[in-house]
């Protein structure tokens, strides 16, 4: 047998986290690694948060799981918190960013099939987007590696370049029921769409009757600087998905709609065992308790701009091996002038400093959001060792 028990689906690396401090994780090996890859944009509130701890030791010791056969005080009241906050309506709880799109793909279809318009169920995506790694969020992106070995995908999505407003409404024809798209792209490379495209996205969707859906599962829950970053495009989807950062670290994601784009998914049409379970709501309610604040988001801003400015002028540095810092709030990217992955082993490896490859030869920077400025200069600090010790792939 050489399988491994672990399917052997990811290229892990040598670094073998057992504990949390804060915003540090220590290895096996009882090393030290600066943590601004964040499990991925989850760990909003770093390793040692008391108050989500406190919430999910309480809420375990007092009601883990049950039925949505039963009546939930539990998810009645976080989904309530995320009305009051959001352009939402209403809200299915899912547990994981995939689920949260999937939930958003058939709110889409059902919408239309709910007034006999079964002919429009195909739904515009954009290049370079990740949208999760079900059958029907690879099927919602054109990234072939993903689709490899896993044909047919499922029919009913047509791609358009990124933030290319006239391919978007190039692409609509008698079949489109609506748009999915990440305000900002995570995975395709911290790319955030203009505002023209955004605004004009939504103008499309109201011309045509069809339903806008945001994709906010790594931009969402403060990453980008608001509580959600539709909030700085001015407009007010339809639909979005979240989930990484909202449970904190706890599997949780949610599926926002308006009461309108909600109006195909009634009774029996959808569901999950443990979606919006006791336990992930504490986890959900402790994650909105630090964050859902202006005080708290003005503080990621805040620290998203000195982080920021401080890059900009590092890359100056390195001209050949920077090109240039893009993003909002604490979800910033750091383009280079070949691919990352060995750049962000060797930070790894060398600096005890963690940092996600992307797309488009960027670096994802996407600290804890209760990052403090000491954080951000040990992080320059192991940047800047990081850059002066590096040597650059042949090819660049
Ligand atoms: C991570 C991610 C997903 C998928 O979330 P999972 O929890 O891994 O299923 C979907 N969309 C975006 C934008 C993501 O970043």
């Amino acid at each position: 047998m050489s399988i491994t028990p672990l399917m052997p689906v990811y290229p892990r690396c040598g670094f073998r986290p057992v504990r949390g401090e804060h915003c540090h994780l220590i290895g096996e090996d009882g090393r030290r690694c600066l943590d601004f890859a964040s499990g991925i944009a989850v760990n909003l509130l770093g390793h040692s948060h008391e108050g989500l701890i406190g919430a999910i030791q309480r809420q375990a010791a007092t009601l883990m799981h049950v039925s949505n056969l039963y009546g939930s005080p539990q998810g009645e009241h976080l989904a309530q918190r995320l009305v009051d906050l959001t352009f939402a309506d209403t809200v299915f709880f899912t547990n994981s960013g995939a689920e949260a799109v999937e939930c958003a793909i058939k709110t889409i279809r059902a919408y239309h099939a709910h007034v006999g318009n079964d002919h429009k169920f195909e739904i515009i995506t954009f290049k370079n987007a990740f949208h999760g790694r079900t059958m029907a969020t690879i099927s919602a992106s054109n990234q072939d590696k993903m689709h490899k070995g896993f044909l047919p995908l499922l029919a009913g999505f047509k791609y358009v370049e990124f933030d290319d407003l006239e391919g978007a409404k190039a692409a609509i024809g008698p079949n489109t029921a609506g748009f999915l798209v990440e305000p900002i792209q995570g995975e395709g490379g911290i790319r955030p769409a203009s505002d023209e495209f955004m605004l004009g996205l939504r103008a499309l969707a109201d011309e045509h009757d069809l339903l806008l859906a945001l994709d906010e599962v790594q931009c969402g829950v403060g990453r980008a600087g608001t509580l959600y970053a539709y909030e700085q495009y001015g407009i007010t989807p339809d639909v979005v998905a979240t989930a990484k950062g909202i449970g904190g670290g706890f599997p949780l994601g949610a599926c926002l709609a308006t009461e309108k784009a909600a109006r195909g998914m009634v009774i029996g049409t959808h569901g999950s065992t443990y979606g919006g379970n006791p336990l992930a709501m504490a986890a959900g309610e402790a994650v909105l308790d630090a964050v859902a604040n202006e005080a708290f988001m003005a503080d990621v801003r805040a620290k998203g701009e000195r982080l920021r400015s401080r890059l900009e002028q590092f890359i100056g540095n390195y001209p050949d091996m920077f090109e240039l810092v893009r993003g909002r709030g604490l979800m910033i990217g750091l383009k280079m002038k070949f691919e990352t992955r060995s750049f962000v082993a060797h930070l790894r490896d060398n600096h005890d400093l963690l940092t996600v490859a992307a797309g488009d030869n960027t670096v994802r920077v996407i600290p804890p959001l209760v990052i403090d400025d000491s954080h951000i200069d040990e992080f320059m600090d192991k940047l800047s060792a990081g850059a002066a010790s590096f040597q650059p792939p042949e090819s660049a």
